[in-house]
C-alpha cells in the first residue's frame, strides 16, 4: 500500500547559527481545487498559483488571529489578482482576467516564442503589488503597497522586501501541473521563503554575513521540479539543502482550500449600499450574489432585499 505523503502545508524552520528563520510551502489538492474551480486559462492559473503559494509562505506576518492578503491590480490581460491565507491555514484566490488582453498576450506569445507563464510585465502589466495584515477590528490593518517592479512576482515580492521592509529575503516558488497517482495532470505548487533575523551579535556578523550569502545560494538551488514534487517530504528538501548548517524544523501548519463568505457577510455588503445600488443590481425583482473566490451563490429574494433595510 501507498502511504500518502503530508501535503497542502506550510513548514516553516530556522537556521540558527545565520539567524534566519523560513518557510517551505507544499500545495496539491488545495490548489488544484482552487485552480480548477475556476477553469483559468493556463498562464492565468500559473500566475494565481504563484500568488497563492507566496502568500501563504508571507502569512507568517500575522501575530494574531487574522488574514494576510496578497493582491495585484495592473494593466495587463490579469487586472486583478487576490490570493489570502488566515491564522488558521483557509486559502482562497481569484484572478480577474481581461479575455481580449490575453488573447493578444498569447498571440504575441506565440510569435515571438517569449514565455508568457509567469511573467509579470505580459500578464499583469504596470501596476501595484499590495499586501494586507488585518488582524481584527481592535489592531491596525496594516498595508504596504509596492509598484509591479520585476519579471516574475518573486522578484517583485523581494523587491518589496528591499525596499518596504528593509529586511533580507530569499524567495523561490514554482507551480506546475504534475500528473497524479491516475496519470491525471493536478495542479501543485511550493514555495520557499528564507528571511534574516535583526542580530544584536556585532562580533559575529562577518560570520553571520557570510552565512546568508551560503542560505540565499543553497536556497537558489531549490529546482521548481523539487518544489512542485508529490513525493519530496518538506523535510527531505530542507534536508537536502539546509543539513549542513543545523536546520531545525517546527511542526508544520496545514492549509486548505476554504473561502470565508457567508450570507451575513453579503447582507452586510447589501447594507452599506445605496438603494439605488441595490435597485440596479435587481434581475427579475431578486438579487443573486455570486462570491468571486468559491463561486457560492446567496440568491436574495424581494422580501430578502426589503427585510435589510
Ligand atoms: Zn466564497
Amino acid at each position: 500500500m501507498q502511504h500518502k505523503l503530508p501535503d497542502d502545508l506550510v513548514q516553516p524552520f530556522q537556521i540558527d547559527p545565520y539567524q534566519l528563520r523560513g518557510q517551505l510551502v507544499r500545495l496539491g489538492p488545495l490548489l488544484d481545487e482552487i485552480l480548477t474551480r475556476h477553469a483559468y486559462p493556463e498562464p492565468v492559473a500559473q500566475m494565481l498559483g504563484e500568488a497563492i503559494a507566496l502568500a501563504a509562505a508571507l502569512a507568517r506576518a500575522l501575530k494574531y488571529d487574522g488574514v494576510f492578503s496578497l493582491q495585484t491590480k495592473g494593466d495587463g490581460p490579469i487586472g486583478m489578482m487576490v490570493a489570502d491565507v488566515t491564522t488558521q491555514g483557509a486559502v482562497r484566490g481569484y484572478a480577474q482576467v481581461n479575455e481580449e488582453k490575453l488573447a493578444r498576450a498569447i498571440a504575441a506569445a506565440d510569435s515571438t516564442g517569449v514565455a508568457l507563464n509567469g511573467s509579470v510585465p505580459r500578464l499583469l502589466g504596470a501596476g501595484f503589488l499590495a499586501f494586507t495584515v488585518d488582524q481584527g477590528e481592535h489592531t491596525d490593518r496594516y498595508q504596504g503597497i509596492v509598484e509591479l517592479q520585476g519579471a516574475s512576482l518573486a522578484h517583485c515580492v523581494h523587491h518589496y522586501f528591499r525596499q518596504s521592509e528593509q529586511v533580507e529575503a530569499g524567495l523561490k516558488v514554482a507551480v506546475a501541473r504534475v500528473p497524479d497517482a491516475d496519470g491525471t495532470p493536478r495542479w501543485r505548487g511550493g514555495s520557499l521563503m528564507i528571511e534574516r533575523l535583526p542580530s544584536e551579535d556585532v562580533l559575529n556578523r562577518d560570520e553571520e554575513d557570510e552565512g546568508w550569502r551560503r542560505a540565499v545560494i543553497l536556497m537558489s538551488s531549490t529546482t521548481s521540479q523539487e518544489l512542485v514534487d508529490p513525493l519530496m517530504t518538506p523535510e527531505a528538501l530542507l534536508f537536502r539543502l539546509f543539513h549542513e548548517d543545523g536546520v531545525r524544523a517546527y511542526p508544520p501548519r496545514p492549509l486548505a482550500a476554504k473561502c470565508r463568505c457567508s450570507r451575513e457577510r453579503v447582507e452586510t455588503m447589501l447594507r452599506a449600499l445605496d438603494a439605488e445600488d441595490v435597485e440596479y443590481m435587481k434581475v427579475d425583482g431578486r438579487i443573486l450574489v455570486t462570491c468571486e473566490f468559491c463561486s457560492a451563490v446567496y440568491p436574495f429574494a424581494e422580501e430578502d432585499v426589503r427585510a435589510l433595510r
